[in-house]
């Protein structure tokens, strides 16, 4: 049986209403306490061990105060007297404070389930006025809550789609309607409405419990800044055609042969502005769009002073020609992968100027960027390719000096400039630690250094960052 969505999904869109009462309303009605106790109104899905654990008494004491002889007869709507001060659900909530930050595949609906809490104390909490413009990235505070749905942190929260019986979503996942039924706390199985979610429980080691439209079924992101790469990996439960793009450009999807797994990089150049820019992903006919948080870099600012018979460096008829000769050469993509894990540096000297810096020359504006990382290198010392890689350039340039460009597949490049000798050749594959070149002050140099740059899909990004984290 296969059930398709046909219509545009967006994620943040389908939050239920915010206005929702939270789930314990802890004074109702005119009846008033005995000092220094409260009435508790049973909700759907409330068992007496829930109410209990929440405001912090015993099944027995509840029992007692209230003359229950049999526990597992609660009504819903019931009015219970409980031993304690009124509270707010927020405050009553058992469990840790947490910062959480939202991910691809996140609603309130999610975060409510996951963490045992209501939206709307989420939204109280962290004054959402309009889930639609949560972000991934976004920080929230959320606290453990006692509803009775809690715990659920994997599975996936399903749409209930037009036609689709709890039958059907039940043999779709491979679980029984009762189940479904008694989570979801329905009260009858034939009551379902388009656009409800229901959560779909996996086991202890299913996907993370996530809100993805159809056909997704895991979305992992790493954390997007200024100037650095992230790693984005999909998983769709059936094979699936994507088309990914973020900041209104194309992002190259790399698809297993089932068609099922599929990973992208997504690159952003220093120069973009931190701010909130929208992904969005099509599923063969589906489409579903998020706003994701793009971070501060934190790039420092350099003044740099260059003599006069160095300043024809900034003279764009001298660079022009050159900088579109490596423009095109790393704007390839080559579906084979060299890299993999961690890049190895490729010199053994401190670094001596940061990516990412804002540079002013001889005191004028702060307009031009470092685009890679300098090293402090001795002439003469041996510089590695930092990972595997095909040699696609390897020759003198006249602003670069001595440069070499290594392919290491899916559209990531490194360059290395300014180099005393190059010692590999154009189109000869080389290994993570092998010697290519060594370090020199060849082209327009201020003095010996090793110039590291790597681009992600023709953007240059912080080579650092793939020594210290490895990429999918
Ligand atoms: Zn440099």
């Amino acid at each position: 049986m296969q059930v398709r969505l046909v219509r545009l999904i967006s994620l943040l869109t389908l939050c239920a209403a915010l206005g929702s009462a939270p789930l314990v309303r802890a004074q109702d009605g005119g009846d008033k306490p005995p000092t220094g106790m409260t009435i508790h109104v049973v909700q759907r899905g409330e068992t007496l061990f829930r109410i209990a654990q929440r405001y912090g008494t015993t099944v027995e004491d509840l029992a007692r105060l209230n003359g229950i002889q049999n526990p597992s007869a609660l009504a819903v709507g019931q009015r219970l007297i409980v031993p304690s001060p009124p509270v707010s659900p927020e405050e009553s909530a058992i469990g840790i404070p947490t910062e959480y930050t939202l991910q691809v595949g996140d609603t309130l609906f999610k975060l409510a389930a996951a963490f045992g809490t209501t939206e709307a104390a989420i939204a109280r909490r962290n004054a959402i006025t309009n889930p639609r413009l949560m972000y991934v990235g976004q920080r929230l505070a959320l606290q453990e809550g006692s509803q009775s749905a809690q715990g659920i942190r994997t599975g996936w929260i399903h749409r209930v789609r037009r036609g689709e019986t709890l039958y059907h979503i039940a043999a779709r996942y491979s679980t029984s309607p009762d189940l479904l039924r008694l989570i979801n706390s329905l009260p009858r199985a034939d009551l379902l409405y388009i656009g409800q979610p229901l959560i779909v429980p996996s086991d202890e080691n299913g996907v993370p419990l996530t809100d993805l439209p159809f056909p997704l079924a895991r979305f992992e992101m790493t954390p997007v800044e200024q100037g650095r790469t992230s790693a984005l990996r999909l998983i769709t439960q059936e094979p699936t055609r994507l088309a990914i793009t973020f900041m209104g450009k194309p992002v190259t999807v790399f698809s297993d042969e089932a068609g099922v797994t599929h990973t992208a990089l997504l690159a952003v150049s220093p120069l973009a502005e931190p701010d909130i820019y929208p992904l969005r992903v099509v599923a063969d006919q589906h489409v579903a769009e998020w706003r994701v948080r793009v971070a501060d870099g934190g790039y420092r600012t350099e003044a740099i002073t260059l003599a006069a018979d160095q300043l024809d460096l900034l003279n764009p008829s001298v660079t022009q020609p050159e900088e579109e000769r490596v423009r095109q050469v790393v704007s390839a993509i080559t579906p084979q992968r060299y890299f993999g894990g961690l890049m190895g540096l490729p010199c053994a000297a401190p670094v001596s100027s940061p990516f990412g810096a804002r540079r002013s020359y001889n005191g004028g504006a702060l307009n031009t960027l470092h685009t890679g990382t300098d090293f402090a290198a001795l002439p003469g010392a041996a510089v590695y390719a930092p990972a595997a890689g095909v040699v696609v350039l390897a020759e003198p340039l006249s602003v670069r000096g001595n440069a070499i460009i290594l392919d290491h597949g899916w559209g990531v490049f490194s360059g290395y400039w300014h180099l005393e000798s190059i010692s590999v050749r154009a189109g000869a594959l080389v290994q993570a630690g092998e010697v290519i070149g060594t370090v020199g002050s060849s082209g327009r140099s201020t003095g010996p250094h090793l110039h590291w740059e790597l681009f992600v899909q023709g953007v240059q990004v912080d080579p650092l960052q793939w020594t210290k984290q490895s990429f999918p």
